[in-house]
């Protein structure tokens, strides 16, 4: 038998991005021991990389702006397909998650009268992002962490321990969930990437907080950790996944060179005034405000250039659409032969704000064109197209305590599905994290405090976790064995060009016949050497989860025969009203994937009130607005 490291904790929360360390400052801050466990090295995640900013209606900068103006912009830009009682908390909780950030050290940009400055972003009525320059995720996580040192030292200072009650395992990957007899969470199975010695930490509650999926496609802003782990711990262990088909691209990736291909390009650059023009200088996103927006989008340039001078007297520059309207427009600008020498379109900012401004609010923006494409934004414009950016689909969570439908098991940020809908609005990622991170601290805390006793897993399910850890050693040297590397770019090859940002039937059931093909070679899939920094191991793994999230993706795509948000069909053109209401909700079944329809709780009266007729008329299906007597 293996030797197993064991470590025995109230929580553990797996991931320490924003919303793990939120969960686990949480759950500590209540008295329970809390593991917090990461693939990367401490510090580095996705929200270390967040440009732009965090969302909240703090009304620093527009004091129209309140909770029910963002929970109105967050419902429009999901296509009204949010879980509406999570925007609610999340748009009323939001400010105070900001300024509890301020308590625990963070240093905001201020404005002239020294409260938090916020700027503007796409599908924002008002200016509304909190933002520490081009670097907001860096504050975020820099914060945070703090405040989990801080906790340490009253540890200290109480127990003479600085790890008595919160301790990170940093480069620890969680490869399986464990569960008791009864199918409670009873910890989680791991390995240590450096050694590979592996590490079964017994709790009865688990948040996940792993992130998104983005590494299953090409051409992507997400960095090496984004694989679905999470997405797929949680099916394995009995949760449902909700809205898998809606991926976000964001519009403004790097195109050139090729090595950066992807890499994000800030919507921040937008909202300090940045224009996008095709190859023959035109200011294209005139051509592309959908009906539904009309009313808030100006249709001339010189009404979008006043608004950046006077946001209440004129309508908003099409630029700053929501996301997915955007990259549709550049995708399909691109297709009809009015994109760049490099298949993107023209980012200009240099036309717009002197050089000092530039450097002044984007300054990593400037260092990194300057450093990776030898572009210097203050003179010339950014060459720029659409990349994978974001996954609105996760684990079904209950919105008030975060809990799935697994006992013990919760999930907050990315990983978790439901807030956004069909497509999330620029900087309501940051703030999402916080709200949720938070409640799932909560929700794991009031599980643990209920418990009479800790489930516990069978040694048996350790040591299987274990030897299928083990089995791509197994295969080394056979004569049909797989090589990691290969089958990965395959399946991004084949979600980036067939379940992409512009998708077809036909291209979907080729997809999930490659996806078939390539999870039925994945059963040989071989590394060689041993479980000591071994990078192709690591791969083989990960490998495993994007397969299954990315079948999810396929399918559920697939299924929703509408577009809406980031699920953009050219055979399904429309969206389609009694789709709305409808979710895709994906489960284990045996070794497949069930993917079923399921119809949400009617959205309250009294949110429902917040908008006009009209506007709900263009989304709603009549008998719902009956059912809420608007
Ligand atoms: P992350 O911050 O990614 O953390 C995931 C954690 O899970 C990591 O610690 C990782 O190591 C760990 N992990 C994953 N799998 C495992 C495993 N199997 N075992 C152990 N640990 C694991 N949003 C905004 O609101 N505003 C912005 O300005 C903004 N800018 C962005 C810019 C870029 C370039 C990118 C990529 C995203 C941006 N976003 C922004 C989105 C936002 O940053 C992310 O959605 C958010 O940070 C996700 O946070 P999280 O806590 O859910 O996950």
């Amino acid at each position: 038998m293996v030797d197993i490291e064991r470590h025995d904790y109230d929580v553990v929360v797996i991931g320490a991005g924003g919303a793990g360390l939120r969960a686990a400052i949480e759950a500590r801050s209540r008295g329970l021991r809390t593991a917090v466990v990461c693939k990367s090295l401490f510090g580095k995640a996705h929200t270390v990389m967040a440009e732009g900013g965090i969302a909240a209606s703090m009304g620093n900068v527009n004091s129209r702006d309140d909770w029910q103006v963002h929970f109105r912009d967050t419902m429009r830009g999901g296509k009204f397909l949010n879980n509406w009682r999570m925007a609610e908390l999340h748009a009323k909780e939001a400010p105070q998650r900001v300024w509890e950030l301020e308590t625990y050290g963070a240093l905001f940009d201020r404005t002239a009268d020294g409260r938090i400055s916020q700027r503007n972003f796409g599908g924002h009525e008002y200016p509304r992002l909190a933002h520490v320059g081009d670097r907001t995720g860096l504050e975020l996580i820099r914060t945070l962490q703090q405040q989990v040192v801080s906790l340490q030292q009253a540890d200290h200072a109480e127990h003479g321990d600085y790890e008595a009650r919160i301790k990170v395992f940093q480069e620890c990957t969680v490869t399986e969930l464990l569960t008791d007899p009864a199918g409670r969470i009873a910890g989680a199975f791991a390995y240590w990437r450096e050694s590979g010695r592996f590490v079964r930490f017994s709790a009865p509650a688990v948040v996940l907080a792993t992130g998104g999926i983005g590494k299953s496609f090409q051409v992507t802003s997400n960095s090496w950790e984004y694989t679905g782990d999470g997405h797929a711990l949680a099916l394995r262990a009995g949760a449902a996944l909700i809205n898998m088909e809606f991926v976000q691209f964001h519009p403004t990736g790097m195109v050139w060179p090729p090595s950066v291909k992807g890499i994000l390009v800030t919507e921040s650059v937008r909202g300090d005034g940045g224009v996008l023009r095709n190859s023959a200088g035109e200011r294209f996103m005139f051509d592309y405000i959908p009906e539904v927006f009309k009313d808030n989008y100006a249709d001339s340039e010189d009404e979008a250039d006043r608004w950046y001078e006077d946001p209440d007297n004129n309508r908003r520059p099409p630029e700053l659409l929501p996301r997915d309207e955007v990259a549709r427009a550049i995708n399909a600008e691109v297709k009809e032969g009015r994109g760049t020498e490099h298949g993107g379109v023209f980012l200009d900012v240099s036309s717009r704000l002197s050089a000092d401004e530039i450097l002044r609010r984007l300054p990593s923006m400037h260092h990194q064109f300057r450093e990776l494409a030898d572009v210097d934004i203050t003179a010339e414009p950014m060459e720029v197209g659409p990349t994978c950016h974001y996954v609105m689909g996760g684990v079904e969570v209950d919105p008030d305590t975060a809990a799935s439908r697994v006992p013990g098991l919760f999930a907050a940020g990315e990983v978790a599905g439901g807030m956004h809908g069909s497509n999330r609005l620029g900087g309501n990622s940051l703030s999402d994290l916080l709200v949720f991170g938070r409640r799932a601290g909560v929700g794991a805390a009031e599980h643990v405090a209920a418990l009479d006793a800790r489930p516990e897993a069978d040694q048996s399910d350790v040591d299987d976790a274990a030897r299928r850890a083990e089995l791509p050693f197994e295969r080394a040297g056979r004569e049909n064995a797989q090589n990691p590397y290969s089958l990965h770019a395959e399946l991004q090859r084949v979600m980036n060009d067939l379940v992409g940002i512009i998708r077809r039937d036909e291209e979907m059931r080729r997809a999930q016949e490659r996806v078939d093909d390539i999870a039925r070679r994945a059963a040989d899939l071989a590394v060689e050497g041993n479980r000591q920094f071994n990078p192709g191991w690591h791969l083989a793994l990960d490998l495993a989860n994007m397969l299954l999230v990315s079948e999810c993706v396929a399918r559920a795509a697939l299924l929703r025969t509408e577009s809406r948000g980031g699920h953009t069909r050219d055979d399904h053109s429309a969206m389609e009203a009694p789709w709305r209401r409808t979710l895709l909700v994906c489960e284990r079944d045996g070794d497949g994937i069930r993917v079923s329809e399921q119809q949400q709780p009617a959205v309250r009266a009294d949110l429902l009130e917040l908008f006009r007729i009209e506007e709900l008329r263009k989304y709603f299906v009549p008998d719902e607005l009956g059912e809420a007597q608007v």
